[in-house]
C-alpha cells in the first residue's frame, strides 16, 4: 500500500509526531484531496491539548487546508480530479436537523462536524473530507495564499459582510495578527471608513498598508475615546484573544454599534449593562462559514487583491511551526507546506 506522511496528536497535550499511514481511500460521497499548504490556526488547539468534548485520538490537526482533488468516493458529481480546492472549518453536518434545513449549517445541531476534530485534517499529504464541504479556489490563487482564508479569512470576511454595517460606516478592527491583518483588508476593500487598533507604534505603517485609515495604539491612546472622537463605531471586530482590550473597546461603539467577537480568550468578557442599554449597542460572536462562504471569500479576495501574510514551514517542521502559532510572534499565519 502506497503511505503518507501525516502530523498527528496522540494523546490530549501529546507531542505533534510525524507519522506514516497508508494513504485512505474516499467513501462514497467524499474526495481525497492531495494537501499543498495548510494554515495553523490557533484554534488548533483544541486538537493539540484536547479541549475539544469527545475528540478521539490520534487526531491530524489542520482546518485550512488547500490542494487538489486526487480521488473521488462514488457518487461524488460536483468534483472531479484535478480540481483545486479548499477544505475550512466547516467539515460536515447531518443535513437533517432544523439548522441544516435552513442551510445554516454552522449551527447544526446532531453532528457538526470540524476538519482535523472531528476527523483527519490537513497537517499530512492528503485529507479525506465529504464531497460537500469542498470551496473551490480561484485560478492564480496559490496554495499557500488560499489555505489561511479557508478559516481566518472567512471567519473575518463573513463576520465583517453580514454585520450589518454598510460602505462609509466606521468599522474598527481590533488587533493586527492572524485575522485582524485580513480583516482591515476586507474591511477597507468593502468601503468601510476602516480603524485599526493595535499595540505600540511600530504596527502603524502595516495597518495604513493594509487599508486602515485611522491607526489607534491602545498603549497610549484609549481606544473607546479615539473612537468616540471619529463619531463612534459601528463595529468593532474583535480578533484578539484578550478580553480586556475587548470591553476597552465598547465605550468607542456609537448608537446600535456592535463588538463582534472572533478571537477567543481564555477569560469571560465583563461588559457594563448600561453600556448596551443606553446605546442599543450588542456584543455577539461570529463562527467562521460554510465551505461555499470560504469560497465567496476566495472569491473576493483574488478580485481585490487581499492576500494573506504568510510564513511558510515544510510538513517535517509543523511542531516547530505550531509553536511559532502560539508565540503570537508569527507574521502572520503560520502556513505548512506539503
Ligand atoms: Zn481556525
Ligand atoms: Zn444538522
Amino acid at each position: 500500500m502506497p503511505k503518507m506522511r501525516a502530523v498527528q496528536v496522540s494523546r490530549a497535550g501529546g507531542p505533534l509526531e510525524m507519522v506514516e499511514r497508508e494513504i485512505p481511500s474516499p467513501p462514497p460521497g467524499f474526495v481525497r484531496v492531495r494537501v499543498e499548504a495548510n494554515g495553523i490556526c490557533h484554534s488548533d488547539v483544541l486538537t493539540k491539548e484536547g479541549i475539544f468534548p469527545g475528540i478521539q485520538y490520534p487526531r491530524v490537526p489542520g482546518h485550512e487546508v488547500a490542494g487538489v482533488v486526487d480521488a473521488l468516493g462514488d457518487g461524488v458529481a460536483a468534483w472531479k480530479v484535478g480540481d483545486r480546492v479548499g477544505i475550512g472549518w466547516h467539515g460536515g453536518h447531518c443535513g437533517h436537523c432544523d439548522s441544516c434545513r435552513r442551510g445554516d449549517f454552522l449551527t447544526c445541531r446532531v453532528d457538526f462536524r470540524i476538519t482535523g476534530i472531528a476527523f483527519d485534517g490537513g497537517y499530512a499529504d492528503y485529507v479525506v473530507a465529504p464531497a460537500a464541504v469542498l470551496a473551490r479556489i480561484p485560478d492564480g490563487m496559490s496554495a499557500t495564499d488560499a489555505a489561511p482564508l479557508m478559516d481566518a479569512g472567512a471567519t473575518t470576511f463573513n463576520a465583517l459582510r453580514f454585520s450589518g454595517a454598510r460602505p462609509g460606516d466606521l468599522v474598527a478592527v481590533l488587533g493586527i495578527g492572524g485575522l485582524g491583518h485580513l480583516g482591515v483588508q476586507w474591511a477597507a476593500k468593502m468601503g468601510f471608513d476602516t480603524v485599526a487598533i493595535a499595540r505600540g507604534a511600530d504596527k502603524e505603517p502595516l495597518a495604513r498598508q493594509l487599508g486602515a485609515r485611522v491607526y489607534i495604539d491602545s498603549r497610549k491612546q484609549d481606544p473607546a475615546a479615539e473612537l468616540q472622537r471619529l463619531g463612534g463605531a459601528r463595529l468593532v471586530l474583535a480578533t484578539v484573544t484578550n478580553a480586556e482590550a475587548m470591553t476597552a473597546t465598547l465605550g468607542g461603539l456609537g448608537p446600535n454599534g456592535t463588538l463582534l467577537v472572533v478571537g477567543a480568550p481564555g477569560e469571560p468578557l465583563q461588559v457594563s449593562a448600561g453600556v448596551l442599554i443606553f446605546g442599543r449597542r450588542s456584543v455577539a460572536g461570529w463562527p467562521s462559514g460554510r465551505a461555499v462562504e470560504s469560497e465567496d471569500t476566495m472569491r473576493f479576495a483574488a478580485l481585490h487583491g487581499v492576500r494573506p501574510m504568510t510564513e511558510p514551514y515544510p510538513l517535517d517542521r509543523a511542531a516547530e511551526a505550531y509553536d511559532r502559532m502560539m508565540s503570537g510572534d508569527a507574521r502572520f499565519r503560520v502556513v505548512l507546506t506539503m
